[in-house]
C-alpha cells in the first residue's frame, strides 16, 4: 500500500490555532478555561492523526471530514464532557438500598432544603440566639437525639469509624477493651476494628471463639486493666449454626458489678422498629438505651437515612469526657452535616413522616406489590421505545439492605430485564454505567436486570429514557450509524 496517499490528508489537517479561532470555539472561551479548549482540540487532532494512520483506504480518508469546522466542532462537543463533573448523581439499579460506593442515603427533601439554606448563609452554627454568647455547634441535634433516644447526652462525629475511635481512644487508651471474636469484624474493607482500636490506643482483650461467647468469658477477661466491654454489631455477615453471643442487657449488668461501662458499636443505627414492615428485627437504638448500655455508637447514613455522620449516645458522664478529648476536633462535623442531620432527625418526631420522606425507609418498607405494578409498566414503555432490538422481561430476584446493615436480610424486589442479541451482558453493563446519567445494573448470567427497590418512583421516568436512548443509540451503531426510522 503506498503510504503516499496518507501524507496528503496529514497536511490538509488543520493548524491548532486555526481551529481556535473557529467561531464557536472563540464563544465558548468566554466561559471555559483556555487551557481546557486547547487541550480539546489536541485531543482531537491526535484522534484524527491516528486514524489517518490505521487507515487502509483513500476512500475511507475522503469520508472524513477534517475542515476546521468539524474538528472545532469535534472539539466542543469534548469540551462539554470534560466540563461536567466528576461527582454525579447516577441511578441505582443495583437492588441495593444502601450501598457504599454509591453514596449510601439519599437525603429527604427537609435535608437537602436546610442544606441549602445553611450553605447560603451565615448561620449560627456556634452562636446562641438566646445569650448571645458562644455555643457548641453540637447542641443543635443534641437535644434531638436524647429526646428520640432516651440518652442523656448525645455527641456527632465525621462518621461512625470516627465515633469508635474517638469513645476508645477516649475511654481505653492504655487500657485494655474486652471483646469478643466474632465481633472483630471488618466492614467494606476500610473498617477493621482490630485496626482502629489499635490506632485508638485500645488493646484488645478478645474472648469466645468466633461463633461462641458466653457471659462468663467476658468475666474471666476481666482485669484492674479493663476499661470497656465492648459489643460490636457484626453489620455485613452472621455467624449461622450454633452460635452465642450475650446480650446487651447481660453486659450491662456485667459491667455495673464492676464498674465497668459498657459501649455498642450499633453500626447502623434504626430508630424504627423495621420489623414492622416486613424486614428482619434489629435493635433500635432506643431499646439499647434503653438496656443500659452507655455508649452507642452509629451511623448517620445507613439505616437512618440521614447524611454522613457518626452518632455517639449515651450516659453524660462519659460522652462529656468524650466531648473534652482534642481529637473532635479534627473529626468534627460541618455545618452543612449538621443542617440535613438535624432535618433528618425532624423527621422522626412522626414515624409515619420519616417512612415516607426519608428515601431509604421509602425504598426499604415499599410493599412488593407496588413493585410489581411498577416493572409491568416501565416493561411495556421500554419495548414500545426501543422495538426488537433487546428483549425486555421482567424478574423477582430479591434485593438487599446493604451499607453493612441487616446482613440477610433479603427484600422482595422486581427487576427489569434485558438481553440484546449480538452484545454481551457485561458490555451492555458498562454501556449503561457511561450513559447519562448513569445506571449502575447487576448482571446475571446473560442478562442485565434493572431493581426497582432501589430507585426512587420519581426517577422511573428518567430510568425510561436514559435506558431507552441508549438502547436506540446501540442500535444506530449496529447499523453502521445510519438512522432507521
Ligand atoms: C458501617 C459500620 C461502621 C463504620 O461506619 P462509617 O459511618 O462508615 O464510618 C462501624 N461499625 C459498624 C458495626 C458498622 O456497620
Amino acid at each position: 500500500m503506498p503510504l503516499d496517499f496518507k501524507q496528503r490528508f496529514f497536511r490538509v489537517l488543520p493548524a491548532v490555532d486555526k481551529i481556535l479561532r473557529e467561531k464557536t470555539l472563540l464563544e465558548v472561551g468566554e466561559k471555559v478555561h483556555r487551557g481546557l479548549i486547547v487541550e480539546a482540540v489536541q485531543d482531537v487532532i491526535a484522534e484524527k492523526r491516528l486514524n489517518i494512520r490505521r487507515a487502509s483506504s483513500e476512500k475511507e480518508l475522503e469520508l472524513m471530514d477534517l475542515s476546521s469546522a468539524a474538528l472545532a466542532g469535534e472539539a466542543l462537543r469534548k469540551i462539554g464532557e470534560k466540563t461536567i463533573s466528576n461527582l454525579r448523581p447516577v441511578i441505582n439499579a443495583t437492588g441495593v438500598v444502601l450501598h457504599t460506593n454509591l453514596g449510601r442515603s439519599p437525603l429527604a427533601g427537609a435535608a437537602l432544603d436546610a442544606i441549602k439554606a445553611v450553605a447560603a448563609s451565615y448561620s449560627n452554627l456556634e452562636l446562641s440566639l438566646e445569650s448571645g454568647r458562644r455555643s457548641s455547634r453540637y447542641d443543635h441535634v443534641e437535644e434531638l437525639l436524647c429526646r428520640l433516644t432516651g440518652a442523656e447526652a448525645a455527641l456527632v462525629v465525621n462518621n461512625n469509624a470516627g465515633a469508635v475511635f474517638l469513645a476508645l481512644n477516649t475511654l481505653a487508651r492504655g487500657k485494655e477493651v474486652i471483646v469478643s471474636r466474632g465481633e472483630l469484624v471488618e466492614i467494606g474493607g476500610s473498617f477493621r476494628l482490630p485496626e482502629v482500636m489499635a490506632s485508638s490506643g485500645a488493646a484488645i482483650a478478645e474472648i469466645g471463639t468466633t461463633n461462641r461467647s458466653y457471659l462468663k468469658d467476658y468475666r474471666e477477661a476481666i482485669t484492674e486493666n479493663t476499661a470497656l466491654l465492648l459489643k460490636v454489631h457484626t453489620s455485613n455477615y452472621k455467624v449461622m449454626g450454633f452460635t452465642a453471643a450475650v446480650r446487651s442487657g447481660s453486659l450491662v449488668g456485667l459491667g455495673r458489678e464492676y464498674g465497668i461501662p459498657v459501649m455498642e458499636d450499633l453500626g447502623s443505627g434504626v430508630l424504627i422498629d423495621l420489623s414492622r414492615y416486613g424486614l428482619p428485627y434489629e435493635p433500635r437504638v432506643q431499646d439499647l438505651v434503653a438496656a443500659g448500655v452507655d455508649l452507642i455508637t452509629f451511623s448517620g447514613d445507613k439505616l437512618l437515612g440521614g447524611p454522613q455522620a457518626g452518632i455517639i449516645v449515651g450516659k453524660e458522664v462519659f460522652i462529656s469526657r468524650i466531648k473534652k478529648n482534642q481529637l473532635t476536633r479534627p473529626l468534627r462535623v460541618d455545618k452543612l452535616t449538621l443542617a440535613a442531620l438535624e432535618a433528618t432527625l425532624r423527621l422522626y418526631q412522626d414515624e409515619n413522616k420519616a417512612l415516607q420522606e426519608i428515601p431509604v425507609l421509602r425504598m426499604l418498607t415499599l410493599p412488593a406489590e407496588a413493585l410489581k405494578v411498577r416493572v409491568k409498566i416501565l416493561a411495556a414503555e421500554l419495548e414500545g421505545k426501543i422495538g426488537s432490538f433487546c428483549l425486555v422481561g421482567t424478574s423477582q430476584e430479591k434485593a438487599r439492605v446493604g451499607g453493612g446493615s441487616l446482613p440477610q436480610a433479603l427484600l422482595p424486589s422486581c427487576q427489569l430485564t434485558l438481553r440484546c442479541p449480538g452484545i454481551s451482558a457485561g458490555k451492555l453493563a458498562e454501556r449503561l454505567r457511561q450513559a447519562s446519567p448513569p445506571v449502575i445494573v447487576r448482571v446475571k448470567k446473560d442478562r442485565v436486570l434493572i431493581d426497582l427497590r432501589s430507585i426512587s418512583e420519581e426517577d422511573d421516568s428518567l430510568l425510561l429514557d436514559t435506558v431507552a436512548g441508549l438502547l436506540q443509540e446501540m442500535d444506530n451503531e449496529s447499523n453502521g450509524g445510519v438512522v432507521q426510522k
